[in-house]
């Protein structure tokens, strides 16, 4: 038996559970978790905002851990390689985006924590190929964040077409921004971090970034202007939908805006300024197995982790209150001894 965390149901708060310890079938891996970051996705599940997801199940998408046991006619990886495993549990493994390695594009793809158990537990089922190696020398805990936060923002640039030199905007430097500030500027892109308030200045440079904007005193899209003819990409981190709209206007000519971070608010585009500009947005959600694996190596060659603050199982409930009371600072991690 195994003592895991368990959302049971929309509304109903996380329980503390006994579970048999699953065993691997073909094509899947069990895995002694190491590590599972504490996501807002998470909260959401138990908020009830997944309409999808299927009760009684164990959270966590930012899973690392080590292979213990392999199923039938899994040769890769192996028992004792240490993986991470992210938000895509699975996909159908033959339609057109899975058969281009765009399986996070699945239209029957699994969420990992919402719709299989996820990583809110001492030993998890995963998919062989959907778990990523994590390359040598990696910090496991501090790592778990990377399997969502750090593909989010890793890919959410790639899928804006960053290039060295190019102007990165960043709007709300949190967990997925704040490592796109590091990643961006790792890339070779100059970085401006659009926030509310001055608060976060000095965080924001100690990341990389040259401009600091505070929408609480100047117009993001007039300060971005101003940036050398604007941003090349705005990246958006909020979770809201309005500061995106809000940093739209400071796209240099053929720029483009990323949401990663959205609100319940639809996104209103200026037509005409989006034409003459030939701007682009674009969407993009965690990323595919092949963009873990690349976000990864980025992170390793650069020495880009996050800060966490590792946490038992039995304080992940007052960790998820915390953070559905907005009192809750940084990043925590499940660790399991
Ligand atoms: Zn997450
Ligand atoms: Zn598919």
């Amino acid at each position: 038996m195994m003592r895991a965390a368990v959302a049971t149901g929309a509304g109903a708060p996380i329980s503390l559970q006994d579970l048999e310890v699953p065993e691997p079938g073909p094509g899947e891996v069990l895995v002694d978790v190491t590590a599972c970051g504490i996501c807002f996705t998470d909260l959401n599940l138990l908020r009830g905002h997944y309409p999808f997801a299927r009760f009684p199940v164990v959270p966590g998408h930012e899973i690392t851990g080590v292979v213990t046991a392999v199923g039938e006619g899994v040769t890769f990886p192996e028992v004792g390689t240490a993986v991470g495993a992210q938000f895509l549990y699975d996909s159908c493994g033959h339609c057109d985006q899975c058969v281009r390695g765009e399986q996070i594009l699945c239209p029957r793809k699994v969420v990992t924590g919402i719709v299989a158990d996820g990583g809110y537990a001492p030993y998890a089922l995963l998919k062989a190929g959907f778990v990523t190696p994590l390359p040598d020398g990696t910090d496991p805990v501090a790592a778990a964040p990377l399997m969502c936060a750090g593909l989010t923002a890793f890919n959410g640039l790639r899928q804006g077409g960053v290039r060295a030199g190019a102007r990165v905007a960043v709007v709300g430097a949190g967990g997925v921004g704040g490592l796109a500030v590091r990643y961006a500027a790792a890339m070779g892109a100059r970085v401006a971090v659009v926030g509310r308030s001055r608060r976060g200045e000095d965080q924001a440079k100690a990341l990389g970034a040259e401009l600091f904007v505070a929408t609480q005193e100047s117009d993001p899209a007039q300060a971005l202007k101003a940036w050398g003819g604007g941003a090349d990409l705005v990246l958006n981190a909020s979770p809201s939908t309005e500061a995106a709209a809000a940093a739209l206007g400071g796209l240099a000519p053929d720029g483009t805006l990323v949401l990663c971070g959205y609100g319940q608010d639809p996104l209103v585009l200026p037509t005409q300024p989006m034409i003459l500009n030939r701007l682009h947005v674009v969407a993009s959600p965690s990323g595919s197995p092949h963009d873990l694996r690349d976000t990864l190596a980025f992170s390793a060659g650069h020495d880009i982790l996050p800060d966490v603050t590792p946490v038992s199982l039995d304080e992940a409930p007052a960790v998820l209150e915390a953070m559905g009371a907005g009192t809750a600072r940084g990043r925590s991690v499940i660790t399991f001894a």
